[in-house]
């Protein structure tokens, strides 16, 4: 479904952050991307939807260029989660999930039977979070309404960078929890980079290792421990 040809990434000021790497994610796939800081994971992640232009090879998302991609059509159907947590402070918890829906003009009905639907899904009840500002909410609250905003408009694909190292450790455990029976239920393709090892090996069906630009070892996370 992603597919990588040859794709480095060298930055302006002469940085070769994705030296030539090959890669194949499948559909539905929970696909981990762990390394050292510096490895090129955010890199790989930000040029799979146009954030960063790639120096050499293609990317292609079933079988289409992303360059042949509208850009918005790309923006929208690709979920980004980050590390810090990014929600608009001035927008409540409802506006901010409904951010792509609006933008792809669903109809109002459908937008907040979206918001209260995912809300739910994260154990946010939604009479009492969907009219709340971030700020009323805990890191892990938030966190929660960042995973369900990129979720909200069904996009096929969700690329999550670091998305609960920030968290403490006992929300981080219940958020990635929550993901993988999530996951089971969604079937989503997900790229998740991470530098914790224990949460690749929980949360991946294949974990990709990388080093200074390259790829250095690929496999599921049986094949990892065999094989460290
Ligand atoms: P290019 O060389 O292709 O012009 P840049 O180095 O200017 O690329 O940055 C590309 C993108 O990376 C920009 O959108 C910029 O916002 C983002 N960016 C800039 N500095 C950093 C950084 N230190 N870490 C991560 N992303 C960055
Ligand atoms: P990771 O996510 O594994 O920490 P990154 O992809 O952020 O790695 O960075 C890979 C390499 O590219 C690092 O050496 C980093 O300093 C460099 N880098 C990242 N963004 C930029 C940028 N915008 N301009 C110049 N160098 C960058």
């Amino acid at each position: 479904m992603i597919q990588f040809d040859n794709v480095s990434k060298q930055y302006g000021d002469g940085t070769k952050a994705v030296d030539s790497i090959n890669l194949h994610i499948k559909e539905g796939e929970f696909f981990v991307i762990i390394g050292p800081s510096g490895s090129g994971k955010t890199t790989v992640l930000k040029m799979i939807n146009r954030l960063i232009p790639l120096t050499a090879g293609t990317i292609s998302i079933n079988g289409k260029r992303i360059s042949d991609y509208d850009i918005h059509e790309l923006r929208w159907d690709i979920g980004y989660v980050l590390q810090q947590i990014a929600l608009f402070p001035h927008m409540t918890i409802g506006e901010n999930i409904a951010i792509v829906p609006e933008l792809k003009n669903w109809e109002q009905g459908k937008i907040k039977e979206r918001i209260d639907e995912l809300l739910e899904m994260v154990g946010l009840e939604p009479d009492i979070y969907r009219s709340r500002k971030p700020h009323e909410l805990s890191g892990g609250q938030q966190q929660r309404v960042g995973v369900t905003r990129a979720l909200a408009a069904n996009p096929p694909i969700i690329l999550m960078d670091e998305p609960f190292s920030a968290l403490d450790p006992i929300s981080r455990e219940k958020l990635q929890e929550d993901l993988i029976h999530l996951q089971k239920k969604i079937k989503k393709t997900i790229v998740f980079v991470t530098h914790d090892m224990k949460e690749a090996i929980k949360l991946g069906d294949r974990i990709c290792v990388m080093k200074d630009g390259e790829i250095v070892q690929i496999g599921t996370p049986e094949e990892l421990l065999a094989n460290p």
